[in-house]
């Protein structure tokens, strides 16, 4: 992409309306565009046919659309899930994830490049933070899996549970959202959005002003501050009372269940005070628990516990009246599943695996 062009993508319908009038267009001018980037997913402006030719060279002279490109993708054994390799302007790599689950066709997207946030039991935590993704680089992950799909099938919900912390890059992660929504672009429904968070309370209670119907997600994990701040060290900054009165707001605003998200991992959070206390702290949320079996990871020491210790604590949440679903993350052969995005990615001829 030229330096001095402006680009089109990531820009919503009415910064694109008022730059195509700054060139002397009407209006709808912004509508045709974004038909032509979202819908067609045309980046050459000389195809755009409905648009004049005086038009058309000005949109070359002083405007791209960015295309973030798929490298690699991986099919996992049971061809239920998909695990994409998108290169970035500034050749770093971006993993998104693509899985079938019956009629839903649901797109694992990242926000980040890596994740500041160092969660023990993360791979992308464990790489350190490199740098937020842009809306242009958070919608380009959707386009590009909808056009590898090629009419199949289509993308039918979203999830932010991919590379970083989506919450830590608010607007541009927001900006996506909103856009993914818009009737000129894809129009996906707001309600089949859901945005996961480690927990940063501020920006839950801003996600509960944003009139929005999206899904919240709560990384939860542990019961007690010390065993939380353990394995999430935002805890320190966001403790377990902060972050659920946050949610409470959250449910209040939007009259919606949070999910909460329990990754259980053996001998850690996965002890029978662990469950009766999860239950204590779930009487007070209006909320749903996924219990995420610990997906292993290099350089780390935890375990996933076995499946009779997963279904032990499951027994309790239920001899509590609480479901407790299991949720195997799919694409652990690929390593797309829960947690596992972490690229490998070769710079200046040396290949990195994690912190530079
Ligand atoms: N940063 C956000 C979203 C990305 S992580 C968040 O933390 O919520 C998406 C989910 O993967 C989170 O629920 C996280 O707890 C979970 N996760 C991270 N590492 C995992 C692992 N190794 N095994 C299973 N789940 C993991
Ligand atoms: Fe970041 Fe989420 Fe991984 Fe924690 S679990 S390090 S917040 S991506």
């Amino acid at each position: 992409m030229n330096a001095n062009h402006v680009n089109l993508k990531g820009l919503n319908r009415f910064e694109l309306e008022s730059l195509v009038q700054s060139w002397g267009e009407p209006k709808y001018r912004a509508k045709q565009l974004m038909s032509w980037i979202y819908q067609k997913g045309v980046s050459d402006f000389e195809s755009m046919t409905n648009l004049p030719k005086s038009f058309r060279q000005t949109l070359a002279s002083h405007a791209s659309i960015s295309q973030t490109e798929i490298v690699t993708s991986s099919v996992s054994a049971d061809d239920k899930s998909i695990k994409y390799l998108f290169k970035l302007p500034d050749g770093k790599q971006v993993e998104s994830v693509l899985m079938f689950d019956q009629q839903r066709v649901t797109v694992c997207l990242s926000s980040q490049f890596g994740c500041a946030m160092g969660c023990q039991f993360c791979a992308t935590g464990k790489m350190g933070f490199f740098r937020n993704l842009t809306t242009a680089e958070i919608l380009d992950q959707y386009l590009g899996i909808q056009k590898e799909l090629s009419g199949d099938r289509s993308i039918t919900n979203v999830v932010f549970m991919g590379m970083g912390e989506p919450f830590a890059n608010y607007a541009p992660t927001l900006k996506a959202i909103r856009l993914l929504c818009g009737q000129e672009t894809t129009g996906m429904a707001e309600r089949r959005i859901t945005v996961s968070t480690v927990g940063l309370a501020p920006q839950i209670r801003r996600f509960a002003n944003e009139g929005l119907k999206c899904k919240l997600a709560l990384s939860l994990n542990a019961t007690t501050n010390a065993d939380r701040s353990r394995l999430m060290p935002i805890n320190f900054q966001f403790p377990i009372d902060e972050i659920l009165s946050a949610t409470k707001h959250w449910t209040e605003k939007t009259g919606e269940l949070v999910t909460l998200e329990y990754v259980l991992i053996r001998g850690v959070n996965d002890r029978t005070k662990d469950a009766e206390r999860l239950c204590e702290l779930m009487s007070n949320l209006s909320c749903k628990l996924n219990i995420i079996p610990f997906n292993e990871i290099a350089d780390s020491n935890f375990q996933r516990p076995d499946a009779d210790e997963i279904e032990n604590f499951q027994k309790i949440m239920t001899r509590n009246h609480y479901v407790a679903p299991i949720r195997f993350s799919k694409g652990n052969d690929i390593t797309a599943a829960c947690g596992q995005l972490r690229t490998i990615y070769h710079q200046t001829g040396k290949t990195m695996t994690g912190n530079p």
